[in-house]
């Protein structure tokens, strides 16, 4: 890693023509576990997601819903703002396209440097557009006629429109991504990203006539009557955000010119255009790249496609009110597959909540603290020597942050909750084995040899649960803080437990 040592951390920016699902619930607590690991572990961080207002279906479904577009948009733009509270999210800033006074500004700059590089060009185009992806389709990209992301029959649409030369950026492309300056993550979603950029790159058409586009969106510089296409837009947000092109442009040389690491979550529907059409656009404008894209999957719900259309969209701010902050999240974490699609149940949920948040971390932390108020009046036991019944335990607590480590590095997020939760059970099976509250029993009638292994015991047990009260933050970070605070107590003295995981029902 080179640069200032900083972290910027970025989410797609969603279309908001409908309220969030639970995809985007998946793409901002993965975002958000990367974020919290950092600053857990002392990096300065910064978190940003926001939407993407400037869509043409934003506009459709406006009208569709008989409201007003900008006030349409502002009403399901505050819904994806809203998951901060219900999905403990700790983004430190969010840019809605059509309202941030930041964004227009770095924008506008944007197009002018890649016009200075002569990368624009006027052509009359006729294709086939998918109003669902906001794109172009070549007949060869359309399974059966069909859009591959949504399975409609893409519309023709003849009409003059600027075009970018990325064709031009093939080389620097295959270099940036080929040498590993550009890291895509899984491997999977980079080999087939090398494939698409050495078959060849065509143009791409970059504004719509404002008719079109029915006056939403932002114009092009000095073509008014074109509008910048939607995605050109809205992927500068994650520069203009940092005051790209505005009045004060330290955030932006803070946070990506210097930065050390600049990760983007993306899902892999729009892995092209980040990893392709954002690449080469960055590469026009002479301006640094992401050094991380990583690519998450879809989530399916019981066995459909999840999507708004399909009415199966499950509403995270439902599961959040019925399940819990915590239950959703160590879903999402735990089972859905760094590669392939998973399907979401309601009984997968909640079982998963119940064998490893309720009963298996829950177990634990209900026996430690109830003996450690009972037998030490709160205070922990110091760490056995070698030999002693907690070595198993205190060794795989010490190597737990380096494993959640390698594990996030990779955004392995089942390894990492996979390392947690071997910790879980390693404290549970010791519980098991030494029987503490016997142990406790035998101690208060005076026997020594008891009392001693007792102590060692709980030490190992207390130290055990501290360790996942740290650890467990950017993945739990509601139940992690009420655990934390539990084993901290009120003056040094820990209470008799209040379950900080308790049992759910479908
Ligand atoms: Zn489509």
């Amino acid at each position: 890693m080179t640069g200032n040592g900083n972290f910027y951390l970025t989410t797609a920016i969603p279309y908001v023509n409908a309220e969030p699902h639970l995809g985007h619930a998946l793409e901002l607590v993965q975002a958000d576990v990367l974020a919290r690991h950092r600053r857990l572990r002392g990096q300065p961080v910064r978190f940003l997601t926001g939407t993407d207002d400037n869509a043409l279906k934003n506009v459709t479904a406006a009208h569709a819903a008989g409201a007003p577009v900008g006030e349409f948009v502002a009403r399901n733009a505050a819904r994806f703002y809203g998951l901060r509270e219900p999905l403990a999210l700790s983004f430190d800033d969010f840019i809605r396209t059509s309202a941030d006074p930041r964004h227009r500004p770095g924008v506008a700059r944007l197009w002018r440097q890649c016009a200075d590089r002569g990368d624009f060009y006027q052509r009359h185009y006729s294709g086939l557009y998918c109003g669902g992806c906001e794109q172009f389709y070549l007949p060869e990209e359309l399974p059966g006629g069909l859009c591959p992301e949504h399975h409609v029959a893409p519309e023709p649409v003849t009409e003059q429109n600027w075009f970018f030369r990325l064709s031009r950026y093939t080389g620097e492309l295959l270099d940036a991504l080929g040498s590993g300056r550009v890291r895509i993550e899984p491997d999977t979603r980079r080999n087939e990203v090398l494939a698409f950029v050495r078959a060849g790159l065509h143009d791409i058409s970059v504004s719509r006539p404002a008719t079109r586009a029915r006056g939403w969106g932002i114009p092009v510089p000095g073509d008014p009557g074109q509008i910048i296409y939607v995605w050109w837009d809205a992927l500068a947000n994650y520069i203009t955000a940092l005051g790209y092109g505005g009045a004060d442009e330290q955030p932006y040389r803070d946070w990506w010119v210097n930065s050390g690491e600049r990760v983007q979550v993306i899902g892999k529907g729009v892995t092209r255009f980040h990893a392709v059409h954002w690449l080469a656009l960055l590469l026009a404008a002479g301006q640094p790249l992401p050094t991380t894209i990583y690519v998450h999957e879809y989530l399916s719900v019981n066995g459909a496609k999840l999507s708004k259309s399909a009415g199966n969209a499950i509403s995270p701010y439902e599961l959040a009110a019925r399940f819990g902050t915590d239950a959703i999240r160590w879903w999402l974490l735990r089972e859905v597959a760094r590669l392939g699609d998973t399907d979401f149940t309601v009984e997968r949920l909640v079982n998963r909540a119940n064998s490893d948040l309720a009963n298996g971390l829950g177990n634990l932390q209900h026996r430690t603290l109830t003996l450690a108020h009972r037998c030490h009046h709160g205070q922990a036991a110091p760490p056995g020597g070698q030999g002693a019944p907690g070595t198993e335990l205190v060794t795989a607590c010490q190597a737990l942050p380096h494993r959640i480590d390698q594990a996030l590095a990779r955004f392995d997020f089942r390894a990492a909750t996979d390392a947690i939760w071997s910790v879980v059970q390693a404290g549970n099976r010791l519980a098991e084995t030494e029987r503490p509250w016997e142990l406790a029993r035998r101690a208060e009638h005076g026997d020594r040899g008891a009392t001693s292994r007792l102590d060692e015991v709980l030490g190992a047990l207390t130290g055990a649960c501290r360790v996942l009260a740290t650890e467990l933050g950017p993945f739990l970070p509601t139940g992690a803080a009420a655990l934390s605070s539990q084993l901290h107590g009120s003056h040094g003295a820990i209470a008799p437990p209040v379950p900080v995981f308790t049992r759910r029902r479908q």
